[in-house]
């Protein structure tokens, strides 16, 4: 299993309840456990201002560019701007489209055709930036990278792909940038009173009460995965947000460990059973102990590879 990561990731933007640090945990953790050899990590190359302009408008990237944000847009990404900022997460987008690239075998020079009827995992120790809108980003998440990879991949003819969004908070960047794509199933089970306020429609919404705990979470799950692969996907998009954790300073579901777990099994499962390439994103996670975030991130990455 291949993994796509960069120490770049370590993006500074001061003191933060978002730990950029935990990218470089997550990844020192795999290797000192010997759950990923150190060939199989993917240094991902940045994405081009093509590739994101196939989700943002010119007007947005040129501020994002030049730094000629207004003081609105800022306090809506919530993130500082500056160049490493800009430049880090140009690249974390490039890392989920290369893990996209990975997984649906278009990397492999042995291969004539893209393999979408083949269950090949690629995790990506990044992106899930599911808040970001064509033309503004907000809530941390400056580009959609999952938004940017499935127009990377459609590009190439793999038209039909899932995206489940299993961060604590609904996607509404990815469900508003999907609305009208007959083949981009967008699905998002999230904490109903919760950030963001506004939330465009998924093709599939489950929004849970505050502490709706582990069964209940599991029990909508299990019912939501048949629907989202009876669509056909040729690739899934899992955003893996470590939030629903119990002791999320964002996030309000109360799931304990084993139950994100749990959670992670079962829809590993499901795309393994239906023969379809797997990128993996992490998203969200702010637990009070950031060693927290870094385990549920971990365990997620071990259930793939034993998948
Ligand atoms: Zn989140």
């Amino acid at each position: 299993m291949k993994v796509v990561y960069s120490a770049r990731y370590h993006i500074d933007i001061g003191l933060h309840v978002f730990p950029t640090l935990k990218y470089r945990l997550v990844h020192d953790s795999l290797v000192a456990r010997g759950t990923v050899r150190a060939e199989d990590f993917i240094e991902p190359q940045p994405a081009t201002w093509d590739e994101l302009a196939l989700v943002h408008t010119s007007e947005y990237l040129e501020k994002m560019r030049t730094g000629t944000m207004m003081p609105d847009d800022v306090a809506q990404l919530e993130l500082p701007w500056s160049e490493e900022m800009v430049e880090g997460f140009r690249l974390m987008v490039g890392g989920t489209i290369q893990a996209a690239r990975i997984a649906c075998g278009l990397q492999d020079r042995s291969l004539s055709e893209a393999r979408t009827s083949e269950f090949r995992v690629t995790v990506h120790i990044g992106g899930g930036l599911h808040h970001a809108f064509p033309n503004h980003g907000e809530g941390f998440c400056p580009f959609n990278d999952v938004a940017v990879a499935v127009r990377v991949l459609q590009a190439r003819s793999i038209e039909r792909t899932a995206i489940v969004d299993l961060d604590v908070h609904h996607g509404n960047g990815t469900a508003f940038i999907f609305e009208s794509d007959p083949n981009v199933f967008t699905f998002s089970i999230h904490q109903q009173h919760n950030y963001p306020m506004w939330k465009p429609r998924s093709s599939l919404d489950v929004g849970l009460p505050d502490g709706a705990h582990d069964a209940a979470y599991l029990r909508e799950l299990e019912r939501a995965l048949p629907k989202v692969m009876a669509t056909g996907p040729q690739c899934v998009f899992y955003l893996a947000g470590a939030d629903p954790y119990e002791d999320d300073q964002l996030g309000g579901l109360r799931l304990t460990k084993d139950g994100l777990r749990e959670r992670d099994r079962m829809v590993i499962e499901a795309v393994r059973s239906a023969s379809c390439p797997l990128v993996i994103t992490l998203a969200g996670g702010y637990a009070r102990r950031v060693e927290d975030t870094v385990a549920i991130h971990v365990a997620t990455i071990e259930e793939a590879m034993t998948a």
